[in-house]
């Protein structure tokens, strides 16, 4: 099985703190859409070697195309794969661009769940993060997406904004869980190199949250959300149960996907690829009939190894067995004191076939993966 991933790059206005490629005009739209038919007939080839599960519109904001566009790039799809006819269609909805009549065109076109940028229900923290919509606009268009037949909802926050507090933190939680959504993603604020944010924060202008904070604020969600029924199944991820995204957790198990778009990342077998970012670029390569790829790796066993590690603890857990069978690697006996010591520290469980995270272990998820990755003995 694989998954297709769609980037559509256009965003109203591009948010203070975010860093994925889009640009503010939808003037380039049509010769976009050109260029991404012609990309996704690029790949035919790939339609003979798995079907597909699972297809996610990312961006941008791809809400912001209209729901004929999206029925139009879903039944090529279609038409060039082979996708199972219960695949996860996922699109990204920003709740200030989308109305009833809207998200009902887009579950007519063929999309099954929805993931709203909410970020937060305070509307001072949305200007903050300079968002286009309100929280009222958020609140109403998810029950709009309920009314209209959409049973598997997730919703955004952001935490860890500056000055923020555990209890304005509840509320915005509170607030989510009464939405009644399936599915929670709660990441932290992320200052990314090259930001507005970033140069607000050189300038001294906006002051990050002490790293004490940010973890009351991470251990009180990891709580909160186990209390309410949900999942944790990744650092940043909580689901009900059934509910958990078969996309990502498929980037997260290695599975091969195709990116379609500026800036996509794709991965099949041990390829990774990733297409340039700018627009006018991957129009140009596409027109000129050449794959508009920015760069490539091609992943050692070693490297392979370290990633499925990483992404194990980022996720549910390490699949032992899994990851015997598909790496020859025993990593307990492996590594049998470092994991003895950590699971000691209450930062690990070992729960067959499973080597997990604990919430604390969680707080210490990159350090712990170093950890493990230093001491690991692959076999010759
Ligand atoms: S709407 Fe989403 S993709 Fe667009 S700038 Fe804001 S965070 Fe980035």
């Amino acid at each position: 099985m694989a998954s297709l991933y769609v980037h559509i790059p256009f965003c109203e206005h591009k948010c203070i703190y975010c860093d994925f490629y889009s640009i503010e005009s939808l003037d380039p739209l049509e010769s976009f859409l050109t260029a991404l038919r012609k990309e996704i007939a690029m790949y035919a080839e790939y339609s003979t070697k798995e079907t597909i599960e699972t297809i996610f519109f990312g961006g941008g904001t791809p809400s912001l195309l209209s729901p004929a566009i999206i029925a139009e790039i879903l039944d090529l799809c279609h038409r060039t794969f082979s996708v199972r006819r219960d695949a996860e269609i996922t699109l990204e909805t920003n709740p200030g661009t989308v109305d009833r009549d809207i998200l009902a065109g887009f579950r007519a076109a063929g999309v099954n769940r929805l993931s709203f940028g909410v970020q937060s229900f305070h509307e001072d923290d949305l200007r903050f993060l300079t968002r286009i919509h309100s929280a009222g606009q958020a609140k109403e268009n998810i029950r709009n997406a309920q009314k209209v037949g959409f049973d598997n909802i997730s919703l955004d926050l952001i935490f860890a904004l500056p000055n923020q507090t555990l209890a304005r933190w509840k509320e915005n939680l509170q607030q989510a869980i009464v939405l009644d959504t399936q599915h929670i993603s709660a990441y932290s604020l992320i200052v990314e190199h090259g930001t507005p944010l970033a140069r607000m924060v050189r300038s001294k202008q906006v002051s990050v949250l002490p790293l004490d904070t940010e973890a009351e604020l991470y251990e009180f969600t990891m709580a909160c959300m186990r209390d309410e029924g949900f999942e944790h199944y990744e650092v940043s991820n909580y689901a009900k149960p059934g509910f958990r995204s078969r996309h990502n957790s498929n980037y997260w198990n290695h599975t091969n996907y195709i990116g379609f778009g500026p800036s996509a990342h794709s991965f099949w077998m041990n390829r990774r690829w990733w297409n340039i970012r700018s627009i006018e670029s991957y129009c140009e390569k596409i027109l000129a009939g050449e794959f508009p790829l920015a760069g490539e790796e091609h992943l050692t066993s070693g490297q392979y190894l370290d990633e499925a590690i990483m992404l194990g603890l980022r996720g549910e857990g390490i699949h032992l067995d899994r990851l015997n069978a598909r790496h020859g690697i025993d990593l307990v006996a492996s590594d049998q004191s470092t994991i003895d010591n950590l699971i000691s520290e209450c930062l690990l469980v070992h729960d067959p076939p499973f080597l997990r995270l604990t919430d604390k272990g969680y707080l210490l998820c990159d350090e712990i993966s170093k950890v493990l990755l230093a001491h690991l003995s692959v076999p010759a």
